[in-house]
């Protein structure tokens, strides 16, 4: 199983981190270690600023390369929401020496996912929305339609390198309003008004 990861895939969170907007999807992974399941999330003692990014994610369902994107929803299981953890200054220190981010990216327990919901032809629609509070204030709410390019057009772009397997999760960028998170915080991810998840930082 691995991860998959789009970064700047909404415009206002290019904004907000002054990056430019790319003329095709960013892409990054992270290993199987990196998932957590779990309600709670140890910070790690290398950062003083962990950030927390609310995505939608999906599930891979079955095996396939270059899919086509018309295609692309045969291949969701299901989906529901995950929080992309960064290491953010360590992240800044890569970027400025244009080094891989892995190190503040793909840390252990750097890929939480919620409970998944079974993907429904409805979602063809692309217009699901989700929101994450933090300590009962909401700090980010997002919509797929506000995506540059839809998990339809990004599995298709995916898959053109990195074949797609059964249990793969997509991650699929997050919308402006990353912060900081600090032990003891508690995080609740919403998708539509139904909570999927409640995530401890320890
Ligand atoms: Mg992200």
């Amino acid at each position: 199983m691995k991860i998959i990861c789009v970064g700047r895939n909404y415009v206002d969170h290019i904004k907000e981190l002054s990056n430019d907007k790319p003329t095709d999807p960013v892409i990054f992974l992270k290993p199987d270690t990196a998932l957590l399941e779990d309600s709670k999330f140890y910070y790690p003692s290398f950062s003083n600023d962990v950030h927390y990014e609310l995505e939608l994610v999906f599930k891979i369902g079955k095996v396939g390369k270059n899919i086509e994107a018309k295609f692309a929803h045969k291949y969701i299981d299901s989906y529901g929401l995950g929080i992309d953890f960064t290491a953010r200054d360590l992240q800044s220190k890569l970027k400025e020496k244009g080094l891989p981010w892995e190190k503040s990216k793909a840390f252990n327990g750097s890929a939480f996912v919620s409970k998944m919901l079974p993907f429904q032809s409805s979602m063809m629609e692309n217009n699901i929305a989700f929101h994450l509070n933090l300590n009962e204030n909401l700090v980010q709410s997002g919509n797929s339609s506000l995506m540059i390019w839809n998990v339809f057009e990004l599995i298709e772009d995916i898959s053109k390198y990195f074949t797609l397997k059964t249990g793969d999760y997509i991650f699929t960028g997050t919308p402006a309003g990353v912060g900081p998170v600090q032990r003891g915080d508690l995080l609740a991810g919403f998708l539509e008004n139904e909570k999927l998840f409640d995530l401890t930082i320890l």
